[in-house]
């Protein structure tokens, strides 16, 4: 999962929805930790697009 930071608008739904409970809000940006399955979950959520499952 690619993070388009720029993109981010640090809403905390992405956090939220994720199963596996990889995704951190840091202060200087979202973080995706070790663990992450792909799942897509994140990505469907996020209203501003920040989160490109090709990645
Ligand atoms: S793809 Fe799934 S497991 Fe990975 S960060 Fe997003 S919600 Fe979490
Ligand atoms: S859902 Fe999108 S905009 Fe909100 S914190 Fe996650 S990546 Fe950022």
């Amino acid at each position: 999962m690619d993070i388009i930071q720029e993109n981010c608008g640090y809403c905390g739904t992405c956090v939220c929805v994720c199963p596996e409970n990889v995704i951190e809000l840091e202060e200087n940006g979202l973080i995706i930790k070790d663990g992450c399955t792909e799942c897509g979950n994140c990505a469907i959520v996020c209203p501003l697009g920040a989160l490109n499952p090709e990645g």
